[in-house]
């Protein structure tokens, strides 16, 4: 028996709590930085398997440290934070909690991209390695951020002297769920996650009566060029090769059929791997915007700011090969290569500020039979629900289980290298 085998011989008996755990935090989401109750559940749960904890970094970050004698530092991370979303699934434990969000406004809340499954995986791993700690050494670190879904907890962790509190890692891994045969995990060398930006475009026009359109100009019809206008820069500037979006994720103009109004609000989200993309794809929108501005007769300059930036998650290959090569040896041929992702995350932001290598996998969500009846019928976007959708809701397990096990082994691949030969 290897040593992640003996060291995951205790799942069986975590396993009901655990999935108590998950329903829990399912059923109580909490919106970006505001993760009080999730946090605290976090710090309890670590104390009681023994660790370390420091609550309140960054917010509501909280790291747990467990030292277990010489050996290299892992850090293992999960996020926290639930989406603006109002969940349309029939789960017994489907969320639905309202809460302010950062403008005032009252939204529905859910856990509609999975980390309440990336905490619940990560205090489960944390608790197998410290019940067994005869059979590793090292120090384990495991980080709960706030705020990946604004893209800036990671970042607020750091400045707030994160890594003045936790002992210098030599690697740092994290994990994220996606549509997928749940059992599944996929490892990608190199660049995995796009880095992301987000765009506020204000442009100006005359207000008036929507009968005398001539004494006005319309921001709505300079809006709606400008939309059109903005799809020919993946089209036409960007290479074939290159990976790149952009997308107007909304456009508001008006309240009334008869006014003309006085501006238009667009924004637009990007994601791009090459920082000359991503540059070339800033510039051509400032461009565009200008422009068209210019040919409407817009009656001032626009506003344009930059929002929820993520940076590219770019895979140490190292690092990679380790992990792969330790779920391989695990997880057999559940063990898969991970497409090229256009979703980003801000994890990579902490092992950045520390100088050191990272990875960072996925693993599939789904229920196998569903996924692979929708793949069979080429339907898997329109029958998979991916993060994001009101309807996303990984199936309990093997997901958890398959989390909790990545998150172990991948560890032990430092924590106890032989168990990885
Ligand atoms: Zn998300
Ligand atoms: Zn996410």
């Amino acid at each position: 028996m290897s040593i992640v085998d003996e060291v995951l011989a205790g799942y069986g008996a975590l396993q009901a709590s655990q999935e108590a755990f998950y329903k829990d935090l399912h059923q109580h989401p909490e919106l970006s930085h505001q993760e009080r109750r999730t946090a605290a559940r976090v710090a309890g749960n670590l104390q009681e398997s023994g660790f370390t904890v420091r609550s309140g970094i960054g917010g509501t970050g909280v790291v747990g440290v467990l030292s277990n004698g010489g050996g290299p530092t892992v850090l293992l991370r999960a996020d926290m934070d639930a989406l603006p979303v109002r969940e349309d699934t029939d789960a017994e434990y489907a969320s639905s909690v309202t809460a302010e969000d950062a403008d005032g406004h009252e939204v529905p809340v859910a856990h509609a991209c999975g980390h309440d499954i990336h905490v619940s995986c990560l205090l489960g791993a944390g608790k197998l390695l410290a019940d067994e700690v005869s059979r590793w050494s090292g120090t384990l670190v495991t980080l709960f951020q706030p705020a990946e879904e604004t893209g800036d907890g990671a970042r607020g962790m750091v400045d707030d002297g994160l890594l003045e509190q936790i002992p210098v890692p030599d690697v740092a891994l994290a994990q994220h769920v996606l549509p997928g045969i749940a059992g599944t995990v996929g490892t990608r060398s190199g660049p995995a996650l796009s880095a992301a930006d987000s765009v506020k475009i204000t442009v100006y026009g005359r207000g008036g009566h929507g009968s005398m359109p001539q004494n006005t100009v319309d921001p709505v019809v300079l809006a709606a060029m400008i939309i059109v206008r903005l799809q020919t820069i993946v089209s036409r500037e960007v290479a074939p090769g290159e990976t790149a979006v952009l997308t107007v994720g909304s456009c508001q103009a008006g309240s009334k059929s008869n006014v003309i109004p006085d501006h238009a609000v667009l924004q637009l989200n990007l994601r791009s791997y090459a920082q000359q993309t991503r540059q070339r794809m800033l510039t051509a929108i400032q461009r565009i915007v200008l422009a068209e501005c210019q040919a409407s007769g817009s009656p001032r300059a626009p506003g344009c700011e930059t929002f929820d930036s993520f940076p590219l998650t770019d895979n140490d290959p190292d690092v990679t090969s380790r992990v792969a090569a330790a779920f391989r040896e695990h997880f057999g041929d559940r063990a898969q290569d991970l497409g090229q992702q256009t979703a980003s995350e801000d994890f990579s932001d902490v092992p950045r500020a520390a100088g050191i290598p990272y990875t960072y996998w996925a693993i599939g969500g789904t229920d196998p039979r569903a996924y692979r009846a929708a793949a069979k019928a080429g339907r898997l976007q329109d029958d998979i629900p991916a993060n994001h959708s009101p309807k996303f809701l990984p199936v309990l397990q093997p997901t958890l289980r398959t989390g909790t096990e990545s998150l172990v082994t991948a560890a032990l691949a430092w924590l106890a290298p032989q168990s990885a030969t």
